[in-house]
């Protein structure tokens, strides 16, 4: 990453697009750029690479590059030294025309954060894939994110669809019911959600994937999909059920109440705490506070009003169950900054992939939890029930 991130400001007007798999690994190297500018820029002043990078053929491919640039070691050192990071990657590399990153799915949460610090640039989401399998392309790929649809490309492997219906809870399926049948891609409907299933060169025999599509039109024969959510991250305390979507949206209207203090959700996961009679959705927020130090951290009403309109916005079972004894009051707990990236750090230590690490959106795993919580700087609670009215008949 550090010679990467060298080479790149080495020819930072050569570069035409910044990105990642995902968006969680971009803004994992703007956060590189934060914690690292300053010998970045030493060693481009004086032309010779960190003794930290060891490896003798990464050394010798950069040092064909890198020669002393005091001029750029200056520009460097003044951008990165200034407090706001607003725009910094067209700071940088001034020529950027587009982000090539996937925001779809749980990665859509990373919008805002971009954003700011693209000024705005484009985001192209090219293609959805897996380390089974590539799945499809996106054919318009500088189309808006909440508009993306991915082509199934059926060269790729086997594809067949399981019907889903969103209106059936899983755990209304019972293990004596018949599989469903399979739908093949030519036969899927629009407007219909189905789960992907696949069978692979390498031999994967009707895998499913786990993710949720939607067909959204056709391209020729090819039907394309928005990508809806994955499968089963849910919260339940009681007989509610929340899925990654839900959470998504809650969060995301919650977090238009903290944008007049010009704060943002960088990250968040949530955790159905069962140690409290009764059980409560905690969710844990790391915030990034806009523009400059001076701007004042949202006091503890606005977080009481967010949990409140997180419960609001989550379904009808769940406020049900808040208005009766069931679920207690959902609490918002604010962790301090970098904690999402300690979380990251911990799964890749104990064997995940940095490039395909995706924080979790719902966490049970207890060292987890324990690191989360040592981490806190403050914790709200919803001060009232969401409003709830059975369904008109
Ligand atoms: P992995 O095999 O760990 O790299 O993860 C593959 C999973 O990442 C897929 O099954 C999806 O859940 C998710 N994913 C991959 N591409 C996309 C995309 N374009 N949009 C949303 N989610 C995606």
């Amino acid at each position: 990453m550090y010679s990467q991130m060298l080479c790149g400001l080495l020819v930072r007007t050569e570069v035409l697009r910044v990105g990642a798999v995902f968006a969680s690994g971009l803004l994992r190297a703007i956060r590189f750029l934060q914690l690292h500018w300053k010998e970045l820029a030493r060693d481009i002043e004086t032309g010779t690479l960190s003794a930290k990078v060891a490896e003798p053929s990464i050394r010798a491919a950069v040092a064909e590059v890198l020669e002393p640039n005091p001029e750029l070691a200056a520009f460097v050192a003044a951008e990165c030294g200034k407090d706001n990071w607003e725009g910094i990657i067209t700071r940088m590399w001034p020529n950027t025309r587009y982000l090539d990153v996937i925001v779809t799915g749980a990665m859509a949460q990373y919008i805002p954060t971009l954003k700011f610090y693209s000024g705005g640039l484009p985001m192209a989401c090219t293609m959805y894939a897996s380390s089974e399998c590539y799945f499809g392309l996106n054919l318009r790929p500088m189309c808006d994110p909440s508009e993306v649809s991915y082509t199934i490309m059926p060269n790729m492997g086997y594809f067949e669809l399981m019907p889903h219906d969103p209106e059936t809870p899983a755990a209304a399926v019972s293990r004596d019911d018949p599989p469903p049948r399979l739908v093949d891609l030519a036969d899927a409907e629009v407007g219909k959600e189905y789960e992907l299933v696949i069978t692979t060169y390498a031999g994967l025999c009707r895998y499913r994937v786990g993710d949720i599509l939607q067909v959204t039109a056709f391209h020729n024969a090819a039907p394309q999909f928005r990508f809806v959510r994955r499968k089963n991250v849910l919260l339940s305390i009681d007989s509610d059920k929340t899925d990654e979507a839900e959470l998504q949206a809650a969060v995301e209207r919650a977090a238009r109440l903290l944008a007049p203090y010009g704060a943002s959700i960088v990250e968040y996961t949530s955790e159905a705490d069962a140690t409290t009679i009764p059980g409560h959705y905690v969710v844990y927020w790391e915030l990034m506070l806009k523009g400059c130090r001076e701007a004042l951290w949202p006091e503890a009403a606005v977080f009481e009003r967010c949990c409140l309109e997180m419960e609001e916005a989550l379904n009808s079972v769940y406020r049900q169950g808040r208005n009766g004894d069931a679920i207690g009051p959902l609490e918002i707990r604010v962790v301090r900054g970098g904690t999402f990236e300690e979380v990251m750090d911990y799964a890749i230590s104990r064997g995940a992939s940095i490039n395909q690490y995706k924080a979790p959106r719902c966490v049970s795993f207890g060292p987890i939890i324990e690191l989360l919580n040592s981490r806190v700087l403050s914790k709200h609670f919803s001060p009232a029930c969401p409003k709830y009215g059975p369904p008109k008949k």
